[in-house]
């Protein structure tokens, strides 16, 4: 069967697989052998036994947590837009995966689409949404022809459209293709990009579960989100605050790129130490470098030195080392990296990226890369790192949105963690790293 994988390899066993469980294992554009995997098991026993409040109380009782990065409660999203008095509501699903290095959700979306349906389904009913969008980036063609099959034989089969199940529960999905914007990931910004506007960030409030898409109650979740929704139902809470923290139970599905043995998808309890995800699951590092540091978050995250590597991973432990969990991408370096490069490749890639309202996120951003430039060009000075500090701390607090309040993370981290390579740079004009983008004289 060219769909099985080795459950029993060290890469796999010492996983907790819940959302990924089917990855790899069926065949996704069949949809009985998703059902045959417990497939819309969760969707046929809420309709049947659960009213929607139910279902609320079900996802609040299990603690689960946005995987989008934000950690927000899901049932407490939920239970804001329900309580809203609207008569249309509607559900979208964010599948704008954009971090450099991320896939986590794209995985789920080509391996496992009905895991996702059911999750939107699920969602809506609780809700009172009859009508859910998935915003998916183009660049994922095989998830976008997947998703479409997906739906269409789900609705073949009852399972999505009208009168679901014979419960009288109608809900219909569409796509909707995003054409790259990172910042269209913002939830403000993806419900402008559907209603055909120029996807950018607005204020809030009032929020998306007040007033969101077409200025109807709108619940935005990400797709790891509900992907857990289905198996939870089914479980139950108890079962599900069983793994991972009590602050934040359940799995988190991590994309390991960079210089790592074995890259690819890793899921695991939250509470997992970096440090056992990319030693004891994925190997350690390519021709046993030695690690120098791992970036959580992508361009919104930071990084995790060596001494770190034992911390535990969850929302709130990552925060106070000056990173993020963010939504899973997990970059590791070892010793030939230059973090100077590092810093510059991320604020790069935000500049670009800034939609550009805010003065402070569109200029700081293009000054805090000149100054790198000219750190990494042998023309910097020591009073360079003081200024990055003071202007990436200005950008944080002045910008309007999570793009331009977390930009300068990767620069600030690096700084924090890493201050003698750039004084290497500034004072002696040196880099230990041979692909060092300076060229200085390693
Ligand atoms: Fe746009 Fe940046 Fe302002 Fe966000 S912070 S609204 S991306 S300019």
């Amino acid at each position: 069967n060219r769909w099985l994988i080795d459950q029993n390899s060290d890469f796999f066993s010492k996983q907790k697989r819940i959302v990924l469980k089917n990855c790899g294992n069926i065949n996704p554009e069949n949809i009985e052998e998703a059902i045959a995997n417990h497939g819309y098991l969760g969707l046929a026993k809420a309709l049947k036994s659960f009213s929607p409040n139910e279902v609320i109380e079900i996802i609040k009782n299990a603690k689960l947590r946005g995987r989008g990065g934000a950690g927000f409660s899901t049932g407490l999203k939920w239970e804001l837009a329900a309580n809203n008095s609207t008569q249309e509501k509607y559900l979208i699903c964010n599948a704008d995966e954009g971090d450099p290095g991320a896939f986590m959700d794209r995985s789920i979306l080509e391996g496992d689409p009905h895991r996702l349906l059911e999750g939107m389904a699920l969602a809506a009913y609780a809700i009172g949404a009859s009508r859910g969008y998935i915003y998916c980036r183009a660049e994922y063609p095989l998830a976008i022809k997947r998703l479409k099959k997906a739906i269409k034989s789900a609705e073949g089969m009852g399972l999505l459209g009208e009168n679901i199940l014979d419960s009288g529960f109608d809900f219909r999905v569409n796509i909707r293709l995003g054409a790259g914007a990172f910042v269209c990931g913002e939830e403000t910004a993806l419900i402008a990009s559907i209603e055909g506007k120029r996807g950018e960030p607005r204020s809030k409030p009032p929020f998306p579960s007040e007033s969101g898409l077409f200025e109807k109650a709108t619940v935005i979740n990400n797709v790891e989100t509900l992907a857990n929704v289905p198996e939870i139902i089914r479980k139950g809470s108890e079962w599900f605050k069983k793994i991972g923290t009590e602050a934040s139970p359940g799995t988190k599905v991590f994309a390991l790129a960079g210089k790592i043995k074995k890259n690819g998808l890793v899921e695991v309890p939250m509470g997992t130490t970096p440090g056992e995800i990319i030693f004891d699951i994925c190997g350690g590092l390519e021709n046993d470098a030695e690690f120098k540091a791992a970036q959580t978050g992508g361009p919104s995250g930071g990084c995790i030195p060596i001494e770190h590597l034992n911390v535990p991973i969850d929302y709130d432990s990552l925060k106070e080392l000056g990173t993020i969990m963010g939504s899973g991408g997990l970059i590791v370096m070892d010793t030939q990296t230059c973090m100077v490069d590092l810093a510059k490749y991320f604020i790069d890639f935000c500049k670009d990226e800034s939609c550009g309202q805010c003065t402070s996120c569109r200029i700081g951003t293009t000054r805090m890369l000149e100054v790198l430039e000219k750190i990494s060009e042998g023309r910097g000075e020591k009073q360079d790192l003081d200024l990055l500090i003071e202007m990436g701390e200005v950008v944080k607090d002045s910008s309007f949105c999570g793009l331009g309040q977390s930009a300068p993370n990767p620069v600030l981290s690096t700084i924090r963690y890493f201050k003698d390579e750039y004084l290497d740079h500034i004072e002696n004009k040196h880099c230990d790293s041979s692909v060092c983008a300076s060229l200085f004289t390693s």
